[in-house]
């Protein structure tokens, strides 16, 4: 895709920090890390979101690989998985090593929509 800033790290019009590649996958360090060791890891055809990645079973086995090795390498704790995809819009897992009292705890209060327990369970009627 022209525009995709990811397509361009692919293509090389863009510099970045390689961690692992291969003919369909491409992992890097994210610009702006939340911890140390940040990565993203990408298919190199253009999707939406991860879920449109036809490979499920081949992109998530990979992450925990390259999660695995990053906790290893940079001896972090235990490592997390992202998928946000609100800035750039090529499908990318966010692999994070995270590491005793980093500032990621509580990342998701932001969005709590304090439901109460009948609101929860009306969706629950939906779904079952
Ligand atoms: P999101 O789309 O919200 O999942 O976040 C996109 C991520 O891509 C952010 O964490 C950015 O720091 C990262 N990012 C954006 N441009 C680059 C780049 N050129 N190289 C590495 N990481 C990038
Ligand atoms: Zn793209």
């Amino acid at each position: 895709m022209d525009d995709c800033i990811f397509c361009k790290i692919i293509s090389g019009q863009i510099p970045s920090f390689k961690i692992y590649e291969d003919q369909n996958y491409l992992a890097f360090l994210d610009i702006n890390p939340i911890n140390p060791g940040h990565t993203l890891l990408i298919p190199k055809t253009h999707y939406r979101w991860v879920y449109d990645i036809p490979a499920q079973s081949e992109i998530w086995p990979l992450a925990t690989k390259i999660g695995q090795d990053l906790k290893q390498k940079l001896n972090a704790d235990y490592f997390t998985y992202i998928t946000a995809g609100m800035e750039v819009p090529h499908a990318h897992i966010h692999i994070v090593p995270r590491f005793q009292n980093d500032k990621m705890t509580g990342m998701l209060d932001q969005f709590r929509i304090n439901s109460t327990i009948q609101e929860v369970e009306s969706v629950y009627n939906k779904l079952k």
